[in-house]
């Protein structure tokens, strides 16, 4: 199961959380507010490990394969 990177468009809260494919897009809620406004990021990079809170945005180009 992958790791998906989400941020919240109330509050800024990105945060990270496993789910099914199938499942990345539903049911969305912001731990920190509660909001449901909250935008999937493109992240290949969680599963080769991110410090916590890391940076914010890119940095982390996905590599071809990664499915
Ligand atoms: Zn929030």
């Amino acid at each position: 199961m992958p790791m998906y990177e989400y941020r919240c468009q109330e509050c800024g809260k990105l945060y990270e959380q496993l789910r099914r494919m199938s499942d990345a897009d539903t049911n969305l809620q912001c731990p920190g507010c509660g909001s449901q406004k909250v935008q999937r990021q493109v992240s290949a990079c969680a599963i080769a490990g991110s410090s916590s809170g890391g940076p914010s945005g890119g940095g982390c180009a996905p590599r071809g394969g990664f499915s």
